[in-house]
């Protein structure tokens, strides 16, 4: 009597046989030609996906895909032109499939004091960070609703949690981004479309060498309040990716994941 019970408590299908898989998804993955973004697409694909990967710089998609493999395809794009982001979105799913899993990945990082910072600085950053998310996210969430089934995630940071010093706009978009999260979450939970972020720590990406290559004191101040005292690795992220956006994460909306190997909470 208590085993029966126990069953008719599961909610997992029992034709599925991993809750972890992503077989049989298609992912849009922006920025996916490098860091963060390219080791999302590899682990999604480990994990059964298709993907396909958008950015600027279209030797670096090409280079991208041929290291991926037949299950990644990609489409040269600048989130940055948000009339663009429809057409993109449109493209996509009657070419290839409807999107299952978006990663609103792509951005951009700038160290300047914050008295130093144009008002050209900062739209840059929040367009490219925060409205271009809004437009895609848009784009992608319309078809999702349709079909009553999505899963979308957002990169956030650390520069959403504390305050890091010569981040400003960053630090603004990216706690746009936090916000956005919640107010999706609880807009779109009813048709089944979920909306989390992962907040990374630091971790070892072309923007990471950037903020912290000629600021060694920066470089030791990140460090030392990462409990787990090393960087992270751009896969550290793709892992989280595939939990959030598999099966077993379908109790999960709303959320802001943190991988930082505890940096968020270190002293
Ligand atoms: P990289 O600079 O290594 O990669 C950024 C990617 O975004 C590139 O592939 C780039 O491609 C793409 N991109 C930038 N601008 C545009 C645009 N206008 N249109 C389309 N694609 C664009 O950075 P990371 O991999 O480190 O960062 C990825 C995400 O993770 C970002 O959102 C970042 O803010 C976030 N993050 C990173 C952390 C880190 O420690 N590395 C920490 C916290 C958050 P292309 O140039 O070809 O357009």
């Amino acid at each position: 009597m208590i085993a029966e019970q126990k069953l008719n408590g599961l909610q997992t299908d029992p034709q599925i046989k991993n809750v972890f898989s992503l077989e049989g998804k298609l992912a849009l993955i922006t920025g996916g030609g490098s860091g963060i973004g390219f080791d999302i697409a590899r682990c999604m694909i480990m994990a059964g996906a298709k993907v396909i990967i958008t950015g600027r710089r279209e030797h670096a998609l090409k280079e991208s895909i041929e290291l991926l493999g037949k299950s990644a395809q990609y489409v040269v794009n600048d989130v940055t032109e948000l009339s663009s982001l429809e057409d993109l979105v449109e493209y996509i799913e009657s070419h290839i499939g409807p999107i299952d899993i978006l990663v609103n990945n792509a951005g951009i990082n700038m160290k300047k004091p914050a008295l130093e910072v144009s008002d050209e600085d900062f739209q840059r950053i929040v367009h490219t960070n925060l409205n271009a998310v809004f437009a895609l996210t848009r784009s992608c969430a319309r078809r999702m609703i349709q079909r009553q089934s999505g899963c979308i995630l957002m990169i956030s940071s650390m520069a959403a949690y504390y305050g890091i010093d010569r981040v400003v706009a960053y630090a603004a978009s990216k706690s746009g981004v936090e916000g956005m999260v919640k107010v999706l979450a609880s807009e779109f939970s009813k048709f089944n479309v979920r909306v989390n972020a992962i907040a990374p720590g630091f971790i070892e990406t072309a923007m990471m060498q950037t903020a912290m290559s000629s600021d060694p004191d920066r470089m030791n101040k990140a460090l030392n309040r990462t409990p787990m005292g090393k960087f992270g690795k751009p896969d550290d992220i793709g892992w989280a990716a595939v939990f959030l956006a598999s099966e077993a994460a379908r109790y999960i909306t709303g959320a802001s994941l943190p991988v930082d190997g505890g940096n968020s909470v270190g002293f």
